[in-house]
């Protein structure tokens, strides 16, 4: 028994504080969380969630077409984006729920209000206006959409937090960003009917990806009817009627009905109280920790978005599991961050784990690369022109499988399961040893024989 009010107080509901909370209220320790907004967080309120329902529907425009193909009539078809909206809300509002009791249920303490810190134990409630002590605080507030593109007019665009709260769908829409969110809703609003225009500062979207993934998707996109500008900015922006006007910096006037920011996110650290403590932040304001989730005072760790190492909901959960281990089971144990897997729900879906070729060749390594591109079996009936792209990145030396990366339908399911291949080390010639699945896509994986080409640093 300490002398403080809590062992852990946590600030922030989301993915990483919920699992924090829950796991050491679970193991006796007496833990309260404060949630100043809604409990679970960007991934459960306003991220992954209510994303992967709003892909779902817009799969289904392409699931009545090509339905045709196999001797199926479908009749007459409409969408009401309303229904889908409300419900979202609802499948939210019942998960959200399921979090709160998580971490009840475990006899974890829940304050719905804004906690601040005061100083290294003690946490200020700011509606209660009164102040609690605990001897581990742990900061897991997450991060927001950036929202200011740095020209005019930023304050007539939404950010991915109000496009799942649009009251009506936008016959046209501009979406700047070619990260993750961008290029999601992108698909989802064309999946929809919407025109859609994407918006890029740079020549490829999907920085850091593996060359051929990128390429493959940007001729994807531009074959389901999306436009790509790229190479620029917005030089500005304004409401003009009910629509948008966009103005980019290569000189080009874009009207729509609504106008997407998706450049990135920012961390939740305003406020909090972490100069006056002397918690060190990066240069994007992200909380500074040492291997083990632990700030620069003693006490305070901080964990998930807010750190800013890999904004992901499962890395926030594994921050969490490492951080009670580390303080509450006196087990030290360092989060990996190496072979993560990660899928962006495009259509189809991107899959991805490890080394892309480029950062293969920037760590000094010799690859063999093994690729290729086929017309799944299902499209065969479909027509639909749709390829699919699977590519293994292999060190020549060791014959190690650096990076798998796939384009193409379940991309985030496959890539799910080689991640735990890669994780043991496994070799290409291990893929070979591996019978095939038949006839599935994975079966493609272990049947690439013909090494396409070999490269040196
Ligand atoms: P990303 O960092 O992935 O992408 C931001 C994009 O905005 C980049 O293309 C970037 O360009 C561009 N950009 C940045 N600043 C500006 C600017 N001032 N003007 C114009 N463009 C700009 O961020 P997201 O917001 O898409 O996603 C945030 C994080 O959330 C992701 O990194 C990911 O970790 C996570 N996420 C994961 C998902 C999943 O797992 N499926 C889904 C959604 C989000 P450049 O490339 O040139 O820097």
């Amino acid at each position: 028994m300490t002398g403080y009010d809590y062992d852990l107080f946590v600030i922030g509901a989301g993915s990483a504080g919920v699992r924090a909370a829950r796991i050491s209220a679970q193991m006796g320790k007496r833990v309260a969380i404060a949630e100043q907004d809604r409990f679970g967080g960007t991934c459960v309120i306003r991220g992954c969630v209510p994303k992967k329902l709003l892909v779902y529907a817009s799969h289904f425009s392409e699931e009545f077409e090509d339905a045709v193909g196999f001797g199926w009539t479908v009749g007459e078809r409409s969408f009401d984006w309303a229904t889908l909206i409300s419900n979202k809300d609802r499948e939210i509002l019942r998960l959200e729920g399921l979090y709160r009791q998580a971490v009840v249920r475990q006899g974890g303490e829940i304050f719905n209000d804004r906690a601040v810190l005061r100083d290294a134990h003690t946490v200020h409630l700011v509606n209660a206006k009164r102040d609690v002590t605990a001897k581990i605080i742990l900061i897991a507030t997450g991060g927001h959409s950036l929202r200011d593109t740095g020209a005019p007019g930023s304050e007539c665009c939404i950010t991915s937090t109000e496009a799942f709260e649009l009251p009506t769908l936008p016959k046209s829409i501009v979406i700047a960003g070619g990260g993750y969110i961008a290029l999601e809703f992108a698909h989802i609003f064309r999946g929809m009917g919407s025109e859609v225009t994407l918006i890029y500062r740079g020549e490829k979207v999907l920085r850091g990806f593996d060359g051929d993934v990128r390429d493959a998707l940007e001729d994807s996109m531009r074959k389901k009817g999306i436009r790509l500008i790229l190479n620029t900015t917005f030089a500005s922006c304004e409401r003009v009627g009910g629509q948008v006007k966009a103005i980019t910096r290569s000189g080009e006037t874009l009207m729509a009905d609504e106008v997407l920011l998706a450049i990135g996110r920012r961390p939740n650290v305003a406020g909090l109280g972490l100069e006056h403590l002397g918690i060190r932040q990066s240069e994007n304001g992200h909380i500074v920790v040492d291997a083990y989730s632990r700030t620069s005072v003693e006490n305070i760790y901080a964990i998930g978005d807010v750190t800013g190492r890999l904004e992901l909901t499962p890395v926030a959960i594994h921050e969490a599991m490492c951080f009670v281990k580390t303080v509450f089971e006196d087990k030290p144990t360092a989060p990996d961050h190496e072979l993560v897997a990660t899928a962006v729900f495009t259509r189809p879906e991107i899959g991805t784990v490890g080394l892309s070729e480029e950062n293969a060749l920037k760590k000094g390594h010799t690859v063999d690369i093994y690729k290729t591109t086929f017309k799944p079996l299902k499209h065969l009936m479909t027509g639909r022109d749709e390829r699919t792209l699977m590519k293994l990145v292999v060190d020549a030396e060791t014959d190690r499988v650096l990076g798998c990366h796939f384009f193409g339908p379940e991309a985030g399911e496959m890539v799910q399961l080689v991640a735990i291949a890669l994780k043991m080390g496994a070799t290409k010639a291990q893929f070979d040893a591996t019978v095939a699945v038949h006839p599935t896509l994975a079966e493609e994986l272990v049947t690439l024989r013909q090494k396409f080409a070999t490269r040196a640093p």
